[in-house]
Order: structure tokens, then sequence, then C-alpha cells
């Protein structure tokens, strides 16, 4: 790879950040329009979430074959999926695979975190710097960071004092991490550590459970698939997109179009039932229509699955304890799980609320709460992220007038059409913020600044922007479409609002009106000669 040399900064079409999911497709289609594009990616291998989250357990939740990309039939074809909820290492493989296939690697610079991205107005150019002094200079500046990277770690006294191994769960080690007979303490009871506690359950000498907010946690119910399977699952792979296009968020699991007191007790009882006996996330999308809409119906489900919960915890009180009262069902992100439950029926593994005594500070030998201090050898963080606003105000992203991206957002977040915030012309996010399964909407992103750019070549425009109002008029309809949302529902703890982060303003960090309405969106916008950006 040509590197800049001392004085003069390469200059290319692109540059993306991120060589994950949708970054890497981002820089497939770039190239295959013959431009000069290239990913600068913090990681020291491609997979963006699928390289940094390596922690016992880690696996996707969405079925493999709807969460794969969707555009290379040769892809299709040549990898086999081996479970059907697969884990981090096969997922991380698929991508090198991709990554491979299509040649991308020689156009992505590792380990190189982006420090800073400032607009140069006079040249229409992009001046880039990551942390090891690389400069490159770009056209186009390409945000393809994801939702779930910048981690968050809490904010409690004495973090560094502790004198054990410590491990926040989207930094984990390469090397595998050694629990046997060890003390071990989980701090967060998120979709990460109810992947993660059973794994390691089974090995730690002792674990200790630091638990704030009780979880929805329902089966995964995961399963290998065999070779003989494997020609007649691909043979549904059309199927599998087709139906992922027809469906609110792009997950395969469609909504029952009744609504929930619509049926009789009994009926009601045997759908939730049957809806309990699937994999994935029909648990959620795929209820009565009405069960993320109706309080009374959400409840109604919600009761459902405290009873599920209870059920598989044999102490009553901790039972109790893993039962979530305080928020509707789906309101937070809905974990999956495998044997979490039946873990606190070990002996060896204890549950500490928080609610009731909370985290005063680490010490140097374990956690201490308002009535009682835990020894612990390991202290695992499974305390989540400073979702999707956080890498990007992390960056030094400089726009118009030196204006920073975390000044222009430091009420929230205003973009138009998720793509654009007005006074970073040629920046375009890409980072997956519609609400969507996330692969299926990576593709459309990515496809839609590809053609976008392509556009600008063929009819001689240098800059793509877009205005006060057209970004104000957006944010207001995005904020409208939330109103009376399920997920605005949770008081606290929720990354898809920002209140899992002090200070963060609470907004619906997801653009909420659909995937297909989405996708039309992108569509009749691009027909239209791109209506409310400002090309010159
Ligand atoms: P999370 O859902 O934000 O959970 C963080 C946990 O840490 C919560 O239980 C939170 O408690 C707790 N916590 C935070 N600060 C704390 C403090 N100071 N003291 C005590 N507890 C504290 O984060 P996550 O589990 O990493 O999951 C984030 C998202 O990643 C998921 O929602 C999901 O979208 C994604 N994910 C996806 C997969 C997959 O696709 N397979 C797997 C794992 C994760 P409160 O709830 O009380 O705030």
């Amino acid at each position: 790879m040509s590197e800049s040399q001392e004085g003069s900064p390469e200059v290319l079409d692109a540059i993306v950040v991120g060589a994950g999911v949708t970054g890497l497709y981002q820089l497939y289609r770039l190239l295959n329009l013959n431009l000069n594009a290239k990913i600068l990616e913090a990681g020291g291998g491609v997979g963006g979430t699928w390289y940094w989250n390596r922690y016992p357990g880690a696996r996707f939740d969405s079925e493999s074959i709807s969460y794969q990309y969707s555009f290379s039939d040769e892809l299709l074809e040549e990898w086999n999926w081996s479970e059907h909820y697969s884990g981090q290492p096969e997922n991380e493989r698929y991508l090198n695979f991709m990554a491979d296939k299509f040649s991308l690697k020689q156009h992505i610079r590792l380990n190189s975190r982006v420090k800073s991205a400032v607009y140069n107005s006079e040249k229409v150019l992009w001046e880039i710097e990551t942390e090891d002094g690389y400069k490159v200079c770009s056209r186009f500046f390409i945000s393809a960071v994801g939702i779930l990277s910048a981690t968050h770690m809490p904010d409690i006294e004495g973090i560094s004092d502790f004198k054990g191994e410590s491990f926040h769960t989207s930094r984990w080690p390469h090397e595998k991490v050694d629990f046997k007979g060890k003390r071990v303490g989980v701090i967060g009871t998120g979709a990460t550590a109810i992947q993660l506690i059973p794994e390691i359950a089974g090995e730690v000498g002792h674990l200790t459970v630091f638990q704030r907010t009780a979880n929805y946690a329902c089966p995964l119910r995961n399963s290998k698939i065999e070779d003989s399977e494997q020609e007649d699952l691909k043979k549904t792979y059309p199927e599998t997109f087709e139906r992922c296009k027809r469906t609110f968020a792009a997950f395969m699991q469609e909504a029952d179009p009744r609504n929930t007191f619509e049926v009789s007790e009994e009926e009601r009882l045997a759908f939730y039932e049957e809806i309990w006996s699937k994999p994935g996330f029909h648990k959620w999308f795929g209820n009565f229509q009405d069960s993320m809409t109706d309080d009374a119906a959400n409840e109604e489900y919600a009761k459902f699955v405290r009873g599920k919960i209870r059920e598989r915890v044999k102490d009553p009180a901790i039972a109790d304890l893993l039962t979530p009262t305080d928020h509707p069902f789906g309101s937070k992100r809905i974990p999956l799980e495998t044997n979490y439950y039946e873990v606190y029926n070990q002996d060896n593994v204890q549950l500490v609320n928080l609610k009731e005594a909370p985290i005063e500070k680490i010490t140097a030998t374990g956690v201490q709460t308002t009535d009682n201090s835990y020894d612990l050898d390991v202290i695992i963080y499974a305390t989540g992220f400073d979702a999707i606003t956080g890498e990007l105000t992390r960056m030094n992203i400089r726009g118009e007038n030196d204006q920073s991206l975390k000044e222009a957002w430091a009420d929230g977040v205003k973009t138009y059409m998720t793509f654009q915030t007005s006074g970073f012309p040629n920046f375009f996010l890409i980072n997956g913020t519609v609400f969507c399964n996330f692969t299926r909407c990576a593709e459309v992103v990515a496809d839609w600044v590809s053609e976008c750019i392509d556009y600008m070549n063929q009819n001689g425009y240098q800059k793509i922007g877009t205005n006060e109002q057209s970004e104000q008029e957006w944010t207001e309809y995005a904020e409208s479409l939330t109103e009376g949302m399920i997920f605005t529902k949770a008081k606290t703890g929720n990354w898809f609002m920002g209140t899992n982060v002090a200070g963060k303003k609470k907004q619906f960090l997801f653009y909420a009106g659909g995937a297909i309405e989405f996708r039309e969106r992108c569509e009749k916008v691009a027909k239209s000669g791109y209506e409310g950006f400002q090309l010159s």
C-alpha cells in the first residue's frame, strides 16, 4: 500500500473509517466504481464488532443467514455457516473471507485510529490524520464506525486501583483467558454479559454477577447446521432476503397481524408458547402486532416472560431479582441466551443486587458495594457502549467554519436522512442508524452512498452537503416517529436512547420509520436528483 510521503499526503477519492460489516462492503462498492479508496481501521484486523467483541459466548443473535451479505451469489455459495447463530470466531473468519475474496485488504490500513478529520473548504478535501501520524487527504470522508464501537466504562471510583486482571468485554484479549479456579466478578447484565456468563460459569472457581437492572432475556435456541443441510439451506437464501425486505426492521420475523386481546386467553397463551419455542427473535418481532405499541398488550406478554424466567431459577428470591418489573418488554434490547438463568442454580454463582446496594468503589482486591466487599481475581466490565455518537465525537471531526461534530451535536444528533449533517460536506455517515437487522441496512446505505458518488462524478459535481432546514425537518420528523414508542419507556440504562451514558442527550438514536420506508425514501431521494441535499 502506498503511504503518504513527508509533506505531501496522498489524495484519495474516499476514506472509509472502519473495516466492519458496513465499511468492507462500502470499500468493495467504491473500488468497483474505479475510485481510489481506502479504509482506516483502528483494530489489528478486519471485522469491526466481530474483531473487537471476542469474549467467550459472543455470537450472532440474528440468524447467520439473515445477517450475511446478500450482494454476491458467489460469496453466498462459497461460504458455509456451521451454526444457525454463528459464534464470533466464525463471524470474524467470514468477514476476513469476504475481504480476501474481493481483494480488499490491500486497501485497508490496520492499527489506524483516526485522530482528526478536518474539512478544507478551499480544496474541497478532507485532511485526515491517524493516531500514529499517518496523513491522507480525501474528497469523501465516510464513517462506517458502527453503532457499538466506543466502549463505555462505568464512572466508578478506584477502577485503576484493582490489582487483579480486568477487561471490558469489547476489548477482550486475543489469547484465551484462564478462569480456572478464579474468583470472577461480572459488572452488568446486558446482552453481552448474558452471552458471557453461562460460558464461564462452569470454569470459574466462583462467579459474582453485579446486576443493576434485570433484563427480559429469551432463549436463543441455536443449533448446528449439518453438512447435509447446507445445500437445502442455501436454496432458501433468496426467500430469506426477500422476507427481510418485507419486515419493519428487516429481520426474518414478521409480527402477527392480530392484536393481543383480539384472541381468547387460551389462544393467546398458545401463541406465546409457539413463539417462545422458536429460535431467535420470534419472541420479540414475531409477536402480536400491538405488543410493542399497546401498554396492556406489552404487559400481558411481559407477564408470560417473567413466568418463564421464574420457572428456570430454583431459589424464588433470586428468581425475583432476575425478573424485570421496571420496564416494558422490548423497551431495552432483548438479549438472547443459552442456559443463562440456570447458572444461578449453581452453588459457585452469586447474584448481587446493585439496586439495593450500589457499587461504591473498586478496591485493590475487588468490588465494594454500600453493604459488602467482594474479593475477586478478575473483574469483567460488561458495561456496554457509548452507542452511535461515542466513536464519532471521540474523533476530532471539523467541518466548515472549523465547527466540530461534537459541537454540532451538543444538543443531540442532527442529520438529514441519517447520511449527512449540515456544515460537513462530502462527509457521509453510514454507521447503521436505521433500526434494522444490521447487514440488511448496511448494504442499503453503502449502495446509496456509492450511487450518489457515482451520480456526482457522472454529472461533474464536486461537493454534496445538506442544510439546516433539511436537517431540522428530518430530525423533527424522525423524532415524531418515536412518540409513544416502547423504546422511549425504559427510564434508564438504555443505549437506544443514550440514557446509559451520563450527560448524553436523551433521544432515540435510530431512525424509527422502518427499513421498508427508509429504502423507499432512499430510492425516491436519489431519483429526484438528491432532494434535500445540495450538490455543487
Ligand atoms: P448494555 O446492554 O448497555 O448493558 C450494560 C450493562 O452494564 C447493563 O446491565 C447496565 O446496567 C450495566 N452497567 C452499566 N454501568 C454500570 C454501573 N456503573 N454499575 C453497574 N452496572 C452498570 O451493553 P451490552 O450488554 O454490551 O450490550 C450492548 C448491545 O450490544 C446490545 O444491546 C446488543 O445490541 C449488542 N450485542 C449484540 C449481540 C449480538 O448481536 N449477538 C451480543 C451482545 C451485545 P443498567 O441496565 O442498569 O444500566
